[in-house]
């Protein structure tokens, strides 16, 4: 038997907390941040730490040998990484509403069933469908440039034929009130420098409304992200209905600089703007089901997932192909190593959480009766780099048996068990049923590619997928196992 008191020196909890779309993720190490911005985070996550697992409870080492074996069935291939270059390689980018979407999604069922997963089925959803068109920024003065851009996801087109006007370069939404009356009849780029996702984000999901309320004709929004290479970001915008819709696209962190130095020396700044975006009707979108039936409590579930849509401008590898691969390739590997767990781990490939959240929302409304049976929910979408761990939100009496567990993580160093942890698409069904949500948790550049055409798969390498599959295998099955409910039910 290892030794549990070493446990306690391996415990890191080096954690940056990062609002995703709708929920917080924990992602550890942004390498792509600035110290700076780090060190008070840091200092934080060390605070609020756990320092140590409690000793071994006697089923934490009947539960060893399955996890080495999880952990070395996952190791001896690259089935996980194969499978998501076959994903990402075959049916491209799949947006809401996309024919690439539906094509994958009855690809992952024909897979899963070819997996033996259980009760494998279609879920039917109603998702928004947002056409990104045609779209060009094209700098009109001081000099003629056609610029790097991106529309945001849910954006107005531009009258046709697009529209002109002189820029005025914002640093904050306080900076916006201030200058108001010069918004007037201008198109406002909110120039705020990237430190995490959870200060930022907010740009780009309220910028355009406020920028409209001011009068602005159209809004620029400086990438969410890390500088790249001159890599602009898209994203969500989420539109007041209190003010007017107007067109939103986001530019390269390189173009808002020199944006900010031409308005600083006094030099005018003019752009043409031209998009089509548009909404058609709702599409008939599924999520994804597929399970391990467990063998004694069969109707208590620990469910697994990540979100299967992706925007449309890279194929959606990191974001988050590849967390629907490590959480399905748990359960696949559950069946493979004959690891049939005490209770049912479920797999959930959940469809629109980019632009709506409808697969989230639409698996609380579908499973309203069964929720009070999920155990815990967990979903892998911040990306699958190098393994660190699981953020946990839920009881205290849970987060003690989860730290235990932890312990069975330690050879791929995901060990470490963070303060808080959720997901935007199992939020909708933990608020309903106040179930404990789970993240995984890695460290990696996840905002250097994150809503770029540069999220594809040469980004992750063959073992840090078998690592993440097998860190979630071990989670999963554990939580699946033990000989009581961890949250306590
Ligand atoms: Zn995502």
């Amino acid at each position: 038997m290892a030794s549990m008191s070493s446990t306690v020196e391996r415990f890191s909890c080096v954690g940056v907390s990062a609002a995703h779309e709708h929920f917080m993720v924990f992602m550890v190490y942004n390498s792509g941040m600035r110290r700076a911005a780090l060190l008070p985070v840091i200092a934080m996550t060390l605070l609020s730490c756990r320092p140590a697992a409690p000793p071994d409870p006697g089923w934490l080492t009947e539960l060893r040998p399955a996890a080495d074996k999880l952990i070395a069935a996952s190791q001896a291939s690259e089935f996980a990484w194969q499978r998501l270059a076959e994903l990402t390689d075959t049916f491209g980018p799949r947006l809401s509403g996309s024919e690439n979407l539906e094509r994958a999604i009855d690809w992952a069922v024909a897979q899963m069933q070819r997996d033996g997963l259980e009760n494998v089925r279609k879920e039917p959803v109603m998702v928004p469908r947002w056409v990104r068109g045609r779209e060009t920024l094209e700098l009109m003065a001081p000099a003629r440039q056609p610029l790097p851009m991106l529309g945001l996801g849910n954006s107005v087109a531009t009258p046709l034929g697009g529209l002109e006007a002189d820029v005025l370069v914002v640093g904050s939404f306080e900076d916006l009130d201030r200058r108001a009356a010069d918004a007037a009849t201008r198109i406002v780029l909110f120039n705020v420098p990237f430190t995490t996702y959870g200060e930022t984000v907010r740009y780009r999901t309220q910028g355009p409304s406020r920028a409209a309320r001011v009068g602005a004709v159209a809004a620029l929004v400086r990438s969410i992200g890390p500088p790249g290479l001159r890599t602009p970001h898209t994203g969500a915008t989420t539109y007041d209905e209190a003010a007017p819709k107007i067109p939103a696209a986001a530019i390269a962190a390189e173009d808002a600089d020199r944006f900010q130095r031409l308005q600083d020396r006094g030099v005018p700044i003019r752009v043409r703007l031209q998009m089509d975006a548009h909404f058609e009707p709702d599409a008939q979108s599924y999520n994804v089901v597929g399970e391990i039936r467990g063998r004694e409590r069969p109707d208590q579930i620990v469910l697994v997932g990540g979100h299967f849509d992706s925007w449309d401008v890279g194929v959606g590898a990191t974001d988050d192909g590849g967390g629907c691969i490590v959480t399905w390739e748990a359960v696949r590997l559950m069946l493979q190593t004959g690891l049939r767990p005490r209770r049912t781990v479920r797999v959930v490939l959940f469809t629109n959480e980019e632009n709506g959240l409808r697969g989230g929302n639409g698996y609380r409304d579908a499973h309203m009766a069964e929720l009070p049976n999920h155990v815990l929910l967990l979903e892998s979408d911040g990306g699958v780099f190098d393994p660190a761990g699981f953020g946990f939100t839920g009881p205290d009496p849970a987060r003690a048996t989860l730290t235990s567990i932890a312990a069975l993580l330690r050879p791929l160093g995901a060990d470490t068990i963070l303060t808080a942890g959720s997901g935007a698409d199992i939020g909708p069904s933990a608020t309903a049923a106040k179930i404990p949500t789970m993240s995984h948790v890695v460290r990696g550049d996840y905002f250097l590619i994150h809503h770029t055409p540069a999220d594809t798969i040469a980004r992750i390498t063959p073992k840090q997928m078998s690592d993440n599959a097998a860190a979630i295998a071990v989670m999963a099955y554990a939580v699946a196992e033990v000989p009581f409910r961890i949250d306590g039910r």
